[in-house]
């Protein structure tokens, strides 16, 4: 085990041993009975992580940028105008993905490290008819989380399909897809979820299929059109199998235990594991002097931290370092700062412990660099945190 390190990137994230087990298995055919069972299961147990009892599950195989192409793909005609609030390199992305559906995209884009404001939001959707909107609920390339709760509110008010990119937040930031008034949520396996990579995860409301089952145009994506999938996600859960394209039969499996596990964790407890140990990870960091990229500390995400680089490090000589310490941290995504900052994930099934070895390797890291660190400070300060929210038992 010495020779594992610690995996704290942003995605993929450490995975538990049942999940690598189910993984392992044999590989059954996709049309197998209990196959059947089992993906059923997986649909079902969506719509309780999601908090969306109405919604229509999909689980594709791909990533989470085929997660973001698949609303884009279904819900977006050749005239239909739409909004991207951009709160960093996700947004963005969303903004080219978007814009091979459309040429009538408008990015609504925030400071580095802020968020764009709701009365601003609501301004634009007052200014010109908008069909969707697309808001990042954690942008891992800025560590800022928006709040998607008045989001989806005007979404209603103005008759604008919502799309949450919840890659860096669902299964660990607190979401309520239905109460919220989110339209389209969606994620890929590989981060708070807790499978490897492989899975795109949609979940569509009814307003969202209503408005694709009124398309006048022909989905121009193959692979993407629901009109494959559907079927095949209604049949499964009806207890017999479809053919669209082969269901990625051990991922699937691998995610209904990890989806069996995120229930029985609970998800309130499990919303409030990940809000512990974000503070924790991130009075750590602040104990060491670090500034983080999220402007204001409400912003901040509970799933990731984006800190600075003191004055005088690098990536290329810290990084190295944290990973002979034991763990792996990743660099800077955001091309404003890509060289600036680095990124630390804690979605999953990080634990208090995870918090505390991570900040031991950064402590030894930052000292290895020539940076003067009080032994232990940031493990105190994480400590304090962890004893105040009073979850010493969740450890
Ligand atoms: C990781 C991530 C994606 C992209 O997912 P891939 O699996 O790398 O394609 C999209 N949005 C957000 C917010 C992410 O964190």
């Amino acid at each position: 085990m010495k020779e594992r390190p610690l995996l704290m990137i942003p995605g993929p994230v450490e995975f538990e041993p049942s999940v690598l087990s189910a993984l392992g298995q044999p590989t059954q055919s996709h049309i197998d009975p209990q196959f059947i069972g089992v993906f059923e299961g997986a649909i079902k147990k969506m719509r309780e992580v999601w908090h969306s009892p109405s919604g229509q599950p999909f689980i594709v195989p791909g990533t989470g940028t085929l997660a973001m192409e698949i609303p884009a793909a279904n819900l977006v005609e050749p005239e239909d105008r739409v909004l991207v609030v951009s709160t960093g390199y996700f947004g963005d992305r969303y903004a080219d993905i978007l814009s091979r559906y459309t040429n009538k995209v408008t990015v609504l884009s925030a400071p580095l490290g802020g968020i764009v404001e709701t009365a601003h939001i609501e301004a634009e959707l007052k200014k010109s008819e908008y069909r969707l909107m697309t808001i990042t609920h954690v942008d891992t390339s800025t560590g800022v989380r928006v709040d998607p709760r008045p989001i989806g509110k005007l979404g209603h008010k103005y008759g604008v399909l919502t799309v949450l990119d919840g890659v860096c937040s669902v299964a660990g930031e607190e979401l309520k897809q239905d109460a919220w008034e989110l339209d389209v949520v969606f994620t890929a396996s590989q981060k708070a979820v807790g499978v490897p990579p492989g899975l795109a995860l949609v979940l569509a409301g009814p307003r969202a299929v209503n408005r694709w089952r009124k398309r006048k145009s022909r989905v121009p994506n193959y692979y993407c059109d629901w009109n494959q999938w559907l079927p095949v996600m209604e049949a499964y859960e009806a207890g017999t199998p479809a053919y669209f394209a082969t269901p990625a039969v051990n991922h699937v499996r691998a995610l209904d235990v990890s989806l069996d596990n995120i229930l029985k964790e609970g998800m309130e407890e499990r919303f409030q594991r990940h809000r512990v140990v974000g503070k924790a990870f991130q009075a750590g960091l602040e104990a060491l002097g670090l500034k983080q990229v999220p402007l204001n500390k409400k912003d901040r995400a509970f799933t990731l931290s984006a800190p600075y680089y003191p004055a005088g490090v690098t990536g290329d000589r810290l990084l190295p370092q944290i990973r002979r310490a034991g763990v792996v941290f990743a660099g800077g995504l955001h091309p404003e700062i890509k060289k600036n900052y680095f990124r630390i994930g804690h979605m999953g099934s990080t634990c208090f412990r995870d918090v505390l070895a991570s900040l031991g390797a950064l402590e030894a890291a930052l000292r290895d660099c020539g940076v003067s660190v009080n032994p232990g400070v940031s493990l105190t300060a994480a400590q304090s945190v962890i004893v105040s929210e009073n979850s010493e038992t969740a450890v």
